[in-house]
This record gives C-alpha cells, sequence and structure tokens, in this order.
C-alpha cells in the first residue's frame, strides 16, 4: 500500500470533470478510478427536471443560485452516472505517460482505455470500500507479476 500513488483529479469518464466524489489510485501499471455524485451545470439538471417532474421544474425554476441547488438536491439529488448507479469504478492499464502539462501537471498516468474490471454502486460508502477492494486485487497482481513472495502468503 505504500507504494500506491493517488491521484487529485478524477481518472475516468468524460464528465469526470463534474463529479464531486472521486479516488484515482496507481498500483503497478493499473490505474483504479472511482467517480461518482455527478453534478452537471444548472442548464442540463434543469433539462432532466422538465423530464422527470416538469411541475417542480415550474414551482422552482425562479430560485436563484445556491436555493435552486438546495431543492434540486432535494428534490432529485445526484445524476446517474451509468445505468442505476451513482458511482462506479473502473480499472485501467496506463500508457506510460503521465499528464506534464504546463498549466497542471498533476503527474496523472495517461489510461489505454479499455477497461479491465469494472463495479458500481449507489452510496459513497460503497465506491469507498469498492475502490479499495479493486486496489487491493491491483495489489496482488502487480505483487504476482513482480514475482515477490509477499503474494504467495495474502492470495485468497
Ligand atoms: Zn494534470
Amino acid at each position: 500500500m505504500s507504494d500506491w500513488k493517488w491521484f487529485g483529479h478524477a481518472g475516468h469518464l468524460i464528465v469526470g470533470y463534474a463529479c464531486r466524489f472521486h479516488l484515482c489510485t496507481l498500483i503497478g501499471e493499473h490505474l483504479v478510478s472511482t467517480v461518482g455524485e455527478y453534478w452537471p451545470e444548472r442548464e442540463v439538471r434543469e433539462i432532466h427536471a422538465k423530464v422527470y417532474d416538469p411541475g417542480w421544474l415550474k414551482e422552482n425554476r425562479h430560485l436563484n443560485g445556491d436555493t435552486f441547488d438546495a431543492a434540486y438536491m432535494k428534490r432529485f439529488g445526484y445524476e446517474d452516472i451509468g445505468c442505476d448507479r451513482k458511482y462506479e469504478t473502473m480499472v485501467f492499464k496506463v500508457s506510460g505517460k503521465t499528464c506534464t502539462a504546463e498549466d497542471c501537471n498533476c503527474g496523472m498516468p495517461t489510461i489505454i482505455p479499455d477497461e479491465l474490471d469494472f463495479a458500481g454502486y449507489n452510496a459513497a460508502g460503497s465506491a469507498m470500500t469498492g475502490h479499495y477492494t479493486m486496489c487491493e486485487k491491483g495489489n496482488l497482481a502487480a505483487q504476482q507479476a513482480a514475482g515477490g513472495s509477499a503474494a504467495a502468503g495474502s492470495q485468497k
């Protein structure tokens, strides 16, 4: 676990920038990325409300910024990021390149965008636990790949 590297940006998903929950961990050659709590711009949420509860939108559309957001959160919560899930973990192999952009330089590895493993959740606690489970799995694989004797003892 001491050689796991954590990153502060969302590791996958086109709308990852709008996800308020994200965990991103590099273990060996694998990036384990969990995202969730998708909170798009107001315009997008208004479209969602129009489809699912036009009456609610009519009553609340006049509200300003935070007040609208609070009412929206109470009525709809975060958007799903996939079929019946608000959080997901995906595992990718990294390409070997990392972010060295002048205005960022966060060191985030570039992923090869074919997911190797996946899990979906609907609560932050499950997403957190799921992320660690996936990291442990990756850790074991990395140890085995390195031929480490530590892997033998922890294998289930
Ligand atoms: Zn970066």
